[in-house]
């Protein structure tokens, strides 16, 4: 059992040295390479005075050569901080100061975004062993080491952004043994083994594509194949002529490839899926049904959170569910919902004890303290209730909770009838406080030759949803805001709502 996240590939050199490791448009390196590119890559980053405790800023999209930074920062005990190259000057400014980072490396030659963010901070170009170009920022002579722990396992090997869904990202602490606890999960929930393909489009700067696809394929011997950008085009043909045995996606992902499909005329196949889940943000019931009579097999769902590293519930493969619910904790971990015997429909908060729980907040003792109890909870900020066999159904985030009137609204029930219309293609329900109350405001993306009014969805929704629920404003937009993991930005919309009242 490795202990260290570049120890996760090393049985499978061994034993498996052909067999494609990692893989994207410009890079194939295999099991038995792996090893030797992790060595001289890390070598680099030496001579760039990377010590250990120095965090690293890796600027980029899903790539070959960030997969392999990370394994070998991992091997300088120095902890990688990864952030996507596509969010703005500002927030990579904002953490590259709030890292302490000692280097900044950008991966210009996959990343269009990296390469203009490396020029505007002078950063040099260098051709690396195995990696080939990337452009190196200034060293960071105030950078301070953080200590190395004594067991190694606990030592933090990267330092992830939450997704700003709700406010400005947090950095957490994810020690080597969080991302193999979870990347072994992944292994064994979704049988991953030597033969799989995983499609590995969900970006490795996010806690999900970091364990649920990197370290869970590399602790495997599957082969991960790296796509910078998510495309409907790109993964259609992925699915179809690439060997796909495995995806995971977050909703909007799934509910995209699916629009194109149908507008374009395309249809879709997989002839070698055997594992398609969706995770990240709730999971709409036309979409799992849509998706599943397309392709012919199960939509499995996972939630989690960066502080979980990220899962915290898997559906299991053995017992496919024909509703939303998010399954069972995963093995290994405690969950118990605080607070719902006090609630008459037994919604309370997630919490979340064990091997996945991190190890905090960095740079930030009183929101790490706020986030984890005395004796090692996690307090999610998710509502939930369970199923008698154990299965969880997410209801949304208490923060995002509206009371209107008195009555409780989920964003999330909002949204499930809206994704049902077959016009909608997406959809986000967000408060308005209004004096004393709280309004319904929703902003629904809509396919692209659709008509439907915003008079024919309030209709549609009346039918549906008991009067204080039907929203107060149904705002039609082209596309919504997301990150790039294909979440909806949350906090936009509710600037827009508060600016629209
Ligand atoms: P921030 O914490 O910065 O506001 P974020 O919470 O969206 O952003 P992540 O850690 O990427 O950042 O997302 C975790 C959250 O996503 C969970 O707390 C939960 O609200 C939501 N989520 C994840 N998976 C699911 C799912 N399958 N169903 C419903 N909600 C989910
Ligand atoms: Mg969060």
């Amino acid at each position: 059992v490795p202990r260290r996240i570049h120890h996760a590939f090393l049985p499978w050199a061994a034993s498996q040295p052909d067999a494609i490791a990692l893989a994207d448009d410009l890079i194939t390196l295999r099991y038995g390479e792996l090893p030797a590119a992790v060595d001289a890559v890390a070598a680099q980053f030496s001579a760039a005075g990377v010590r250990p405790g120095d965090r690293v800023l890796l600027v980029a999209e899903n790539a070959v050569a960030l997969a392999v930074c990370i394994m070998a920062l991992s091997q300088l005990d120095a902890w990688s901080a990864t952030v996507n190259a596509r969010l703005s000057a500002r927030e990579i400014d904002n953490f590259l100061d709030h890292s302490g980072a000692r280097r900044a490396l950008y991966f210009g030659a996959v990343s269009p975004a990296a390469q203009a963010h490396a020029v505007a901070r002078g950063a040099e170009r260098q051709l690396w062993p195995v990696i080939g170009e990337v452009y190196l920022g200034a060293l960071n002579t105030h950078a301070e080491p953080e200590p190395v722990f004594a067991d190694p396992a606990q030592q933090p090997a990267v330092m992830v952004y939450t997704s700003g869904t709700t406010g400005a990202p947090k950095a957490v602490m994810l020690s080597h043994a969080n991302l193999l606890f979870i990347g072994n999960n992944n292994r064994v929930l979704r049988k991953l083994g030597p033969g799989d393909t995983v499609y590995g489009v969900l970006p490795l700067s996010h806690v999900y594509g970091l364990s649920a696809l990197l370290v869970a394929s590399l602790v495997s011997g599957a082969a991960l194949l790296l796509v910078p950008r998510f495309s409907e085009q790109a993964l259609a043909h992925a699915l179809a002529m690439r060997g796909i045995t495995v995806m995971h996606g977050a909703p909007a992902m799934y509910a995209k490839l699916l629009a194109w499909s149908e507008q374009t005329g395309t249809p879709l196949l997989a002839p070698h899926l055997r594992v398609a889940q969706s995770g990240g943000a709730p999971l709409t019931a036309s979409l799992k049904t849509d998706f599943e009579k397309a392709f012919r097999i199960v939509l499995q769902n996972g939630y989690g959170m960066t502080e979980a590293a990220p899962s915290i519930c898997q559906t299991r493969m053995e017992a496919p569910r024909p509703d939303c619910s998010v399954g069972q904790a995963i093995p290994g971990i405690e969950v118990r919902l605080q607070g719902a015997e006090l609630d008459e429909a037994g919604v309370g908060e997630i919490q979340v004890r064990g091997p996945n729980v991190m190890l905090g907040y960095y740079r930030a003792p009183e929101l790490s303290a706020e986030t984890l109890t005395a004796d090692g909870w996690l307090r999610t900020g998710d509502l939930a209730r369970v199923d008698a066999d154990g299965a969880y159904h997410v209801v949304g985030r208490s923060k995002e909770l509206i009371i209107r009137s008195g009555f409780n609204v989920y964003p999330v029930e909002v949204e499930q009838v809206l994704n049902g219309h077959p016009d909608v293609v997406q959809s986000a329900v967000v408060g308005r406080a209004v004096e004393g109350n709280e309004e319904v405001v929703a902003f629904v993306e809509t396919a692209q030759d659709a008509k439907v009014s915003v008079d024919a969805l309030r209709a549609y929704l009346k039918e549906r949803l008991s009067p204080y629920k039907v929203p107060t404003q149904i705002v039609i937009m082209q596309h919504l805001p997301a990150a790039p993991t294909g979440k909806i930005l949350k906090k936009e919309l509710q600037r827009i709502a508060a600016s629209g009242n």
